[in-house]
């Protein structure tokens, strides 16, 4: 039995996934206004809105997949879109995790939604702690995975310490695990030259996340991917809700990669901010350590973090409270900014 049998859940393996009116016709094939259509019981009188928002959007988002393949350079087939990616986590876990026997496993302090996405599910999570260099404990993630753990998530650039983890021990879960490594690359925009994708065609087992909530500047959108081999994909459109793209994340998304060289100006000016932003926080008197970081954000330990986040808070400055994650006592999360931001909590941090 291949991987991809061996470690789905039987449910999902045998299932008839549901056959929506598009399916039978892809109309994103041919000219719509050609077509008479009278299968998918919209309204076909027309929209309050723009034109063509009365039609449902192309289940399989094959112009938008065609695009973002060539973005990235990935054959359409490898190519999952959810409604960020945060719904590919979701899925991923219910196509491979039976609810109250399967497990994931994760390296905490990490993005917290593989835990939730899991528990929502009915699904344990195993936790072997990143170590003292946010790195990951590779030979305890081997002694702690069992043979019901499914998915193993690796974060890169992790979020919420900000560094790129190993490609060797990447590499070495992708060669040991029996199951798949999902490697989320949310922000790896920021640091294109560590990026793991280009593995996607050596390992099978290998699934990567990517987004365009974060460099794109398209978090309102909700546009995510799951890149993986086309089996996996195939699963996951199997069971994802038949439209989960809208028309208008398709456009906009379609728009918005037009404007590649927006995108790289954006990367460099917050790499540039990152840099500044970090320099003068270490010059203020209330910071232990910032913490080297290849995203849009920095992790920043201060000698008292609660303290930093309420002045901050009261002064209308929301940032992100990680003090409660274990090993990242009085750290808070800082989003990299626009230029005043950034002026206005160095002024604040720095009065303190
Ligand atoms: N992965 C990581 C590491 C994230 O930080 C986030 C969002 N904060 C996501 C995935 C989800 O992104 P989205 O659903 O917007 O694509």
């Amino acid at each position: 039995m291949d991987r991809l049998q061996k470690m789905l859940r039987p449910q999902i393996a045998s299932l008839k996934p549901y056959s929506s009116a598009r399916d039978e016709y892809a109309v994103g094939e041919v000219s719509a206004a050609s077509l008479t259509l009278l299968d998918a019981n919209e309204n076909a009188l027309g929209s309050m809105l723009g034109e063509g928002l009365n039609r449902y959007p192309d289940p399989y988002q094959i112009n938008l997949k065609r695009e973002v393949g060539g973005l990235i350079s990935v054959l359409p087939e490898y190519l999952f879109l959810g409604q960020g990616s945060d719904e590919a986590i979701d899925l991923l876990i219910r196509a491979f995790c039976e609810p109250k026997e399967d497990e994931i496993l994760i390296f905490p302090p990490t993005y917290g939604m593989y835990e939730v996405s899991a528990a929502v599910n009915s699904v344990h999570t195993l936790e072997v702690p990143l170590n003292e260099s946010f790195q990951l404990q590779v030979d305890e993630a081997k002694k702690t995975w069992t043979e019901r753990t499914k998915l193993v998530f690796v974060c890169s650039p992790n979020n919420p310490t900000g560094n790129t983890v190993s490609r060797e021990d990447i590499i070495s879960l992708l060669e040991s695990f029996p199951g798949y490594i999902v490697v989320d690359e949310a922000y790896i925009d920021f640091c294109e030259e560590k990026m793991i994708l280009p593995l996607i065609n050596q390992y099978d087992n290998l699934i990567v996340l990517r987004t365009f909530s974060k460099a794109w500047g398209l978090a309102g959108i909700r546009l995510g991917m799951a890149i993986a081999a086309p089996g996996v994909v195939r699963v996951l459109n199997s069971i994802k809700p038949p439209y989960n793209i809208s028309t208008l994340t398709e456009r906009a998304a379609l728009r918005g990669m037009r404007f590649s060289v927006q995108k790289k100006k954006f990367v460099q000016i917050i790499i540039e901010e990152r840099k500044r932003l970090s320099d003068s926080l270490l010059e203020a008197r209330v910071v232990e350590k910032v913490y080297p970081s290849d995203a849009n954000f920095i992790l920043v330990r201060f000698s008292d973090g609660p303290r930093v986040y309420n002045t901050l808070k009261e002064r209308g400055v929301i940032v992100r409270d990680r003090g409660s994650l274990p090993g990242l006592e009085h750290c808070l999360r800082i989003t990299i900014g626009k230029k005043k931001d950034n002026d206005q909590l160095i002024s604040i941090i720095s009065a303190l």
